[in-house]
């Protein structure tokens, strides 16, 4: 299933609600640059930002506008770690390579709070999220996940326990939960806006509605879009889910979901606060997980459901609000203002793929649905790879890259009766 390009970002909260932003003009000629970044989202501008920083010449390509793909979308919440918790990378990798990932777990959190206070970045920052359980097993799930981030030296969780809960989310569906004070959530389209004006100020470059058609490997790369080039030492290709064509070398081994999100009118302060009293940002424990948050002008963001493929339902609005209302019926009167989707790229580990391919094509993808931190480490370890400190760049790219079972046919069917497996568990609580 491929992702095509609109001309705009979509009709979100978040595009309402952006940041004034410069015009940015499509790339018409030949240049030629350190590094091209091929993606404005969190990983190509992370990985840009940090390039910059370190004194290299930046050239970023994005196919539509900064921010288009899901970093401009997505629920905007601050989860700490990998999608993959570190017991299965532990289990599965071995102990050396927990440690290395368990090390950096945290450090794209800090990146992103670093980045918004040393450029005064302007994005809504909160702290505070909850993951929510609906029940026992759950919740026991939630106590071993509290005892395992504390091995890594991470004491920033608590445990509430039955009614305890409602104490941060007014909703009967829910057995405990466990709260991260250290995560958080924020505008997420304004935070890459907010970065991308902080590569510009360091002399890198930005061309919006250039797709990248293909790549001329050698030394220097050439980068090619439908009117222009770029030549460049190394190439970082951050396309993640709506790459398609350009690298095949990447694109096999994953698969584009797309899930949905909407949000409500204004509640009203009184309203917001008696849903998610001291405003931290919630995810259930559920295998299709639910998600929400609310935003500065007290509405309720809320998303849910993973399409494998990235093939959008054609009334988002008809299968987000009933997860809604199941978590707050009190809500039943609510209009919805907004409704929109967006993908993300699944691995089959459920860990980012991280790799270089002819040896000056570096790539970043694939977090599985938890990107917002893990994107911001990966611009990092790109700038640390490039400047000749491979050691942490390399504990991930060592790490398996699976194409999913059934090929790009049957990938799509399979992951869905697997889903439908894990959510059945889910509903029975075993
Ligand atoms: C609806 C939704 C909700 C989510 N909620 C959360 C959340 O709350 N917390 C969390 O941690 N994670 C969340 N995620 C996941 C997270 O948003 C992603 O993991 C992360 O944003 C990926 O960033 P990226 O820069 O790698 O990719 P993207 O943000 O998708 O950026 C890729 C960019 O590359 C561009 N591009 C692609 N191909 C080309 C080309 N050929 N030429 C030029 N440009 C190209 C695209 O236009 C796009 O702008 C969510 C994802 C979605 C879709």
């Amino acid at each position: 299933m491929s992702v095509s390009f609109e001309p705009d970002h979509a009709a979100s909260w978040y595009a309402a609600t952006a940041n004034p932003a410069p015009e940015r003009s499509a790339l018409e000629d030949e240049v030629s640059c350190d590094v091209c970044v091929v993606g404005a989202g969190f990983t190509g501008i992370s990985a840009a930002l940090h390039l910059a920083e370190c004194g290299f010449s930046v050239v970023v390509l994005e196919a539509v506008k900064v921010g288009y793909g899901a970093s401009g979308r997505n629920g905007g919440q601050i989860v700490n770690s990998y999608s993959r918790d570190l017991d299965v990378i532990e289990e599965k990798y071995g102990a050396e390579t927990a440690r290395a990932l368990g090390d950096m777990a945290f450090e794209g959190n800090r990146i992103i709070r670093e980045r918004v206070a040393k450029y005064a970045i302007d994005c809504d920052l909160r702290n505070g999220n909850l993951f929510a359980a609906c029940n026992q097993k759950q919740l026991e799930g939630l106590r071993e996940h509290q005892a395992l981030w504390e091995r890594y030296g991470y004491r920033e969780l608590e445990l509430l326990e039955g009614e305890a809960v409602t104490r941060e989310v007014n909703s009967r569906r829910y057995t405990g939960g466990l709260v991260d004070h250290g995560g958080g959530h924020l505008h997420p389209l304004n935070l890459v806006l907010g970065q991308a004006a902080a590569v510009e100020s360091l002399g890198g470059r930005i061309f919006e509605y250039s797709p990248v058609t293909g790549v001329t490997h050698g030394e220097p790369a050439v980068v090619h879009t439908a009117k222009g080039r770029v030549r460049a030492e190394r190439v970082v290709m951050a396309g993640n889910a709506y790459l398609k064509g350009v690298l095949p070398e990447i694109e096999g081994k994953s698969m584009p979901c797309g899930t949905q999100i909407i949000t409500t009118e204004p509640l009203g302060e009184e309203r917001a606060r008696a849903l998610i009293p001291n405003g931290l940002a919630v995810e259930d424990c559920n295998y299709l997980l639910d998600y929400y948050r609310l935003t500065r002008d007290n509405r309720l963001l809320y998303g849910g459901g993973v399409n494998y493929g990235g093939s959008d339902p054609t009334d988002i609005t008809a299968v987000i609000r009933p997860k809604m209302l199941t978590t707050f019926p009190e809500l039943d009167d609510v209009k919805v203002d907004y409704a929109w989707s967006g993908t993300f790229l699944m691995t089959l580990n459920r860990l980012p793929q991280f790799g270089v391919v002819n040896g000056n094509v570096y790539y970043a993808q694939g977090y599985s649905g938890h990107g917002v931190t893990c994107t911001h480490l990966a611009g990092r370890l790109i700038a640390e790879v490039m400047t000749g400190r491979e050691e942490r760049f390399d504990a991930f790219a060592g790490l398996p890259q699976l194409p999913f079972p059934g090929g790009r046919l049957l990938r799509v069917p399979l992951s869905a009766i697997g889903a439908w497996y894990y959510q059945t568990r889910d509903k029975l609580g075993v």
